[in-house]
Parts: structure tokens; sequence; C-alpha cells
């Protein structure tokens, strides 16, 4: 699969079997699945999902959306604090029909998934606190 660096936005390619040796980037040599959220597309969703061992916490957003720039840096600084989660963001305008299959009626949506199906979801943004609550509660 084709992820983009989330440092440098340089474009790597993973084979499924290497994805949770903590790869990282073949341009910056930064980890391309820690420390920061990931870009997922339509290409490379449904397997990242299948990879990853990792559960997928996803945001699901757009560049025009107030709430979902508000809620970024909340997003970020979680990701950051939490290596044992993989943190994924995916552009709906971008991704219309991923968008589409997953059901996003509103942005932003939260998203945790893990061995592939949903575990919870949650339309709105969330101050850090309650969003880390959530998480709790949903990997449980
Ligand atoms: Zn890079």
């Amino acid at each position: 699969m084709i992820l983009s660096c989330p440092h440098c936005q340089a474009k790597n390619r993973v084979k499924s079997e290497r994805f949770n040796d903590d790869p990282s980037c073949g341009s910056c040599g930064q980890p391309l699945l820690a420390g920061r959220p990931v870009a997922l597309t339509q290409a490379n969703f449904a397997d990242v999902l299948a990879a990853s061992r990792r559960p997928v916490v996803v945001d699901f957003w757009a560049a025009w959306c107030a709430p979902c720039r508000g809620f970024a840096p909340v997003f970020e600084q979680t990701a950051a604090g939490h290596p044992e989660w993989l943190f994924a963001k995916v552009d709906t305008d971008a991704n219309p029909q991923l968008s589409q299959q997953l059901s996003i009626r509103s942005i932003p949506t939260l998203a945790v998934f893990r061995d592939g199906g949903v575990v919870d979801r949650l339309s709105g943004a969330l101050p850090a606190a309650q969003f880390e609550q959530w998480l709790a509660a949903a990997l449980r």
C-alpha cells in the first residue's frame, strides 16, 4: 500500500507484512505510523485496517469545516501521547466514496476500528480530556 509520510508528505510503499514493524519514511527517516496522524484515502483505507494490529482511530474531516480545524490540534496531541493506537485522518472531500461507504453524514466524525471492524463512533469534536475518556471506553 502507498502511505504519505505525516512529516514530509513523501509517498512510501509499505508492504502489509511490514506494516506492524514500525516502518520509517524513505525520504525523511521519521516514523510513518507513530507520533502523528497518517492521512488515509480510498486507495489505502481497507488495506491499512486489515494490516494494523493496533486499533485505528480515525478523524473524518474537511478543510472547510471549522469544528474540524478546531479539533485537529486535539487529535494530534492525543496521537502523540498514544503510540499504542494508530491515528489516521480521512479528508471526506477528497474521498467521497469512502465516506459514503462508511455512512459519514456529518463532520467531524470520530471512529475507532479494531480487527477491521468499527468499535465505536461519534459525531462532533470533543475537548482533549473527553476525547481521551471516549477512546479509553471504546478500547477497554
Ligand atoms: Zn517523510
